[in-house]
Order: structure tokens, then sequence, then C-alpha cells
């Protein structure tokens, strides 16, 4: 069983070479199971080349795409995931619909004939799309999926997903609250403040979460619904989470910009005395788990 990283960066993708190490594709992980299921988490512009991997293995099982929400960089890639073309593949599209939309016309708008040619219903693969909403518990073949409302400037879920043994919650975008902008009290803080949060991580071993800002980008962009490393660190402390795995980048921060996020968040760890191990997303990055 593995967790791959196809894409770490938040917002828009940022190709270049100040972003080679921790990669410029938008958000897309790649869950495979013992029993050879895939399970992917969001499908920014990643998702492209993962797709050329299962075109190359003819993989043939179901492939279910879980998103989190609609904002672009989650869905961006689908236009250009091969297995939507081949009669070979079903996929599983879950994710939240609305009152007024479904998740086939959130996601149809996007290949609507004015800004892509081929339309969603005309794709080759068979497609389902199944709603989830926060608080529900969907079983399938090997894993058990939770969903629960993050914090976002638009509607937003996050996901645990227990499997093996192993749990692994997927937040990708959300603002974790504190009552100030002073870190001196931000344990008593998160934890009243963040305390359903806290309890859907509690113990896990993976948590993917949104390290969008540093302590100063945070400071003028609360509301914004991203959160910083420090605060991230705090709470993966207060959450007892085994291994804290940052991630959806800004699009702004370099490959040096990301060490020092990197450092500074092992540093507050390490400070704290907790046994949190961190590791920061890096495209390409396989974990065995
Ligand atoms: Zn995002
Ligand atoms: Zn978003």
């Amino acid at each position: 069983m593995y967790l791959k990283f196809w894409g770490t960066r938040g917002s828009i993708p940022v190709p270049g070479n100040k972003t080679i190490k921790y990669g410029g594709n938008t958000p897309c992980v790649e869950l495979r199971t013992d029993n050879n299921n895939i399970f992917i988490l969001d499908a920014g512009s990643g998702i492209r080349e993962l797709g050329k991997h299962l075109k190359e293995e003819d993989f043939r099982k179901d492939i279910t795409i879980l998103l989190t929400h609609y904002h672009w960089d989650h869905i961006q890639g689908i236009p250009f995931f091969m297995p939507l073309y081949s009669e070979q593949n079903k996929i599983i599209f879950i994710g939240e619909s609305n009152k007024e939309r479904s998740i086939e016309t959130l996601l149809s708008g996007q290949m609507d004939e004015h800004y892509f040619p081929v339309k969603i219903n005309q794709v080759k693969s068979r497609i389902e799309f199944e709603n989830i909403s926060s608080g529900n518990l969907r079983i399938f073949d090997d894993i058990e999926l939770q969903a629960i409302r993050a914090n976002h400037s638009s509607p937003a879920l996050a996901f645990k997903i227990q499997v093996s043994g192993k749990s692994i919650v997927y937040m990708p975008d959300n603002e974790l609250i504190k009552e100030s902008l002073n870190l001196s009290h931000s344990f008593a803080g998160l934890k009243n403040l963040n305390a359903d949060l806290i309890q859907f991580c509690k113990d896990c071993d993976y948590l993917i979460h949104d390290t969008f800002y540093d302590e100063n980008n945070a400071f003028t962009k609360k509301g914004w619904g991203h959160t910083s490393n420090s605060i991230l660190a705090y709470f993966s402390i207060l959450a007892n989470v085994k291994n804290l795995i940052l991630f959806h980048f800004n699009p702004d921060y370099d490959d040096n910009k990301m060490d020092e996020i990197y450092k500074e968040t092992s540093k507050i760890i390490k400070n704290e005395k907790s046994n949190v191990i961190c590791v920061a997303a890096t495209e390409g990055l396989k974990l065995d788990i």
C-alpha cells in the first residue's frame, strides 16, 4: 500500500526551475491499497501524469476520484486524465453536490465547448457521480471513508480513510482557527476553536494538510481559508498525529522558501518535545505505508 504525490501546489501550477524540488502541479494524491484498488485524492494538474502511468500499467479496475471541493486547482486536471477516454475504465467521482448544482454540473462547466473540445458526457469511460456530505461514512471494498466540513473560502470537505489498519486524513484546503495572531496562547485557543477537526484527526497515521502560509502571510490573509505552518505544527501535536505531511503550497513559495517552512515546522515540533514526524510532500514522493 502506498501514497504517491502527483501534485502538491495550491491555486495554480507553477512550473520552472524554482519549484523543481517541491513541484509545480496542483493537488493530486494517489492511494493504492493492498488489493490494488486506487483512490485519487483531488484532480489538480498532477492527475495528468498519473493518468499516463495508469494507461501504461493497463489499469482496468474502477478508479475512484475523491474531490474535496471545486476550486479550479482541484479539478483542472480532469480533462487531461487519460483513463477518462478509455472504454476499459469506470471512473467514480465522489464529491459534495449542493442544492443548485449536481457534481456532474459542477464538473462539466470546465468542459463546456467554449473551454474544452470534449464534453464530460461524451467521453468513452463509464462515469458515475456520487454525493458525499460532512458526517457521511462510506464503506468500499477495502477502505472506510469519512467526510467532514473544512474551514475554507467556499464549501469544502476533508476526508479520513481507514485502510489496512492505517488512517489517513486528507485536508488540503483548510484554515485552522486561532483566537489571536499571537502564537503564545495557541495550544489553548487551538484546542477550543478546532475541537471537531482535532477529534477527526486524533491519532491518525498520516495527516496531509494545507501549509499555504508562513506566519507573516497568514497575518494578512485571515479568513482566506488556508493555514500557516506554525499553527499546523501545534495542531498536529494536539491531534497526536503520527506523520504530518505538509501539502498544498503557496505558488509564490520557491524551493528555498519551502525548505525554510519545513525546517521551521520541524523545529516547532521538536521544541515541544513531540513525537510527530514531519514530512514535506514533494512531487513524485511515494510513501509505502
Ligand atoms: Zn486549493
Ligand atoms: Zn480551495
